[in-house]
């Protein structure tokens, strides 16, 4: 077999492969392993994740994969969520005892940052997407055309500032777009899975370590089989004859052979590996051009001190939206700020209104909205910034996009498709990487008679959730 992308997606296809008894040769262009969710070095030196990521405990399959590569235990889950407003007000959400999808109520009645109208809202809401186990009948598959999901809130009353300072601030950062641009199914999808109907969807779950360790485990399970991840192995075009994968051609202009090939590269790289004329006319390819991206900034400040008590932050408000304390999550004494110093990095999702700004804009920018809710910046130096843009980080959810995402199995014989970006029903995400992968998986074992599941079912639907969700 060869893969081609050592992405998640590529990842966990080659592992899954190799785990079924296949030899795997993974080919990937660049000098490091994990795509859009890597590490490297900056030319300063310090080793940097190409963004903070973040899994949650609803992603079942990341989990797995996780475990099938041995970095489970790299993963730290927290149960508590802190907001932070402008006036430096925080509050908190978290599970309690009471059964979903009423876990969060007691801690979202208490909240600070919301008042009785908003909640009251949000409440109604939330129960209408809980009763109807995830799919309300307003959202159903044959409702055309596809609702944004400001046009669903806005239909199902919400105040502006519930829109604000609740919905957006989970969505924007889940889905990685703008509300009057997210399908709503997709938005509604993420509250019941995270949100309503189990207790332990929402836990947030960090790195202690480099992206790129937690990869390690990739090589051997690949080597077990006798095959091989090679870096800086770019391919540049499959050889496609009578309509199957003969062969892939390498940047260096070597032909490699296999019984079958998986595509696990982004979704704007797969036409460049194929014939124009077979992309044109193959709807599949073809309508690969109608999936928009969506960017993200990652902002990494080194302070030389002590400035934030909290492993992370989301903020209200404002147009940083996550901070992470890197020195306290890795526990590594902020390696970059000296002793005694400390490492954050800011993520900032669809960040359209960053994109013609200069990077040390970007860092004034965030710096100023620090001082509000971390006061100990105020006195505390800067000693170095970085700003990471990333145009294209995800495919956008818009409404209808669904049906440009095409399956595993392509119409080329022989080849087959990974990413997060093929038809997984999940958004653009590490947990849809890696279920396109074990997709891929199932779909050449199935085509080599050797049928097997590596796909993980959901998380089974908890206490009142369940019964409801039973009834729709
Ligand atoms: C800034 C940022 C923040 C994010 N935050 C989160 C988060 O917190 N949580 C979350 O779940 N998701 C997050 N995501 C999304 C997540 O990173 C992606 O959904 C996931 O990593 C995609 O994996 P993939 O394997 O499908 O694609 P990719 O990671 O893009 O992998 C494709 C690979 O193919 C390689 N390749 C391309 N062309 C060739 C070629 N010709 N030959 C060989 N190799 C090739 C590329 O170098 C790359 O390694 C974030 C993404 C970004 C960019």
């Amino acid at each position: 077999m060869i893969v081609i992308g050592g992405g998640l997606a590529g990842l966990a296809s080659a592992v899954a492969l190799a785990d079924a008894g296949f030899r795997v040769r993974l080919l990937e262009k660049r000098p490091h392993l994990g795509g859009r969710a890597a590490s490297y070095i900056l030319p300063g030196g310090e080793h940097v994740d190409n963004c903070q990521h973040v899994t949650l405990g609803c992603c079942t399959n990341l989990e797995e994969f996780y475990r099938r590569v041995g970095a489970q235990n790299q993963i730290r889950f927290f149960d508590k969520l802190v907001f932070a407003a402008p006036d430096g007000r925080r509050g908190t959400i978290r599970a309690s005892a009471l059964p979903p999808p009423l876990h969060m109520a007691p801690s979202f009645a208490l909240f600070p940052l919301l008042d009785l109208a908003d909640k009251r809202a949000i409440a109604k809401a939330l129960l209408a997407i809980a009763h109807s186990g995830g799919s309300p009948a307003d959202l159903a598959a044959d409702c055309a055309p596809a609702m944004t999901m400001r046009a669903w809130l806005e239909k199902h009353r919400q105040t502006p500032r519930a829109i604000r300072r609740f919905w957006e601030v989970i969505l924007v950062s889940a889905l990685d777009e703008q509300l009057d641009r997210i399908d709503a199914r997709y938005g509604v999808d993420v509250f019941w899975k995270a949100f309503l109907s189990t207790r332990g969807g929402y836990r947030v779950g960090i790195p202690r370590v480099r992206l790129g360790d937690l990869y390690e485990g990739c090589r051997k399970a690949l080597a077990g089989r006798g095959g091989e991840i090679q870096l800086r192995a770019g391919a540049r075009g499959f050889l496609i004859v009578d309509g199957r994968v003969d062969g892939v051609e390498r940047e260096d202009g070597s032909v490699e052979t296999a019984d079958s090939y998986v595509a696990a590269v982004p979704q704007d790289a797969l036409p460049q590996l194929l014939p124009a004329e077979i992309v044109e006319r193959e709807p599949v390819f073809a309508n690969l051009r109608n999936l928009c991206a969506s960017p993200i900034t990652g902002v990494h400040l080194w302070f030389d001190r002590k400035v934030m008590s909290e492993p992370f932050l989301t903020l209200l408000d404002s147009t940083t939206q996550w901070v992470f304390n890197k020195t306290q999550l890795y526990g590594d004494g902020g390696k970059g700020a000296g002793a005694g110093g400390q490492y954050l990095q800011l993520v900032i999702s669809a960040s359209y209104s960053l994109s013609a700004r200069s990077r040390q804009e970007i860092i004034s920018l965030c710096i100023e909205e620090l001082r509000d809710v971390l006061p100990a910046t105020r006195d505390a130096k800067l000693l170095k910034g970085t700003v990471i843009k990333e145009m294209s980080a995800t495919f956008s959810p818009t409404p209808g996009s669904d049906r440009w995402r095409p399956p595993q199995k392509s119409p080329i014989a022989r080849l087959f498709l990974a990413g997060d970006w093929t038809f997984t029903g999940w958004p653009s995400t590490m947990e849809g990487a890696v279920r396109s992968g074990y997709l891929a998986a199932e779909a050449v074992l199935s085509e080599a008679g050797i049928p097997r599941k590596f796909v993980q079912p959901e998380l089974r639907p908890e206490g009142l959730a369940r019964l409801w969700s039973r009834a729709t």
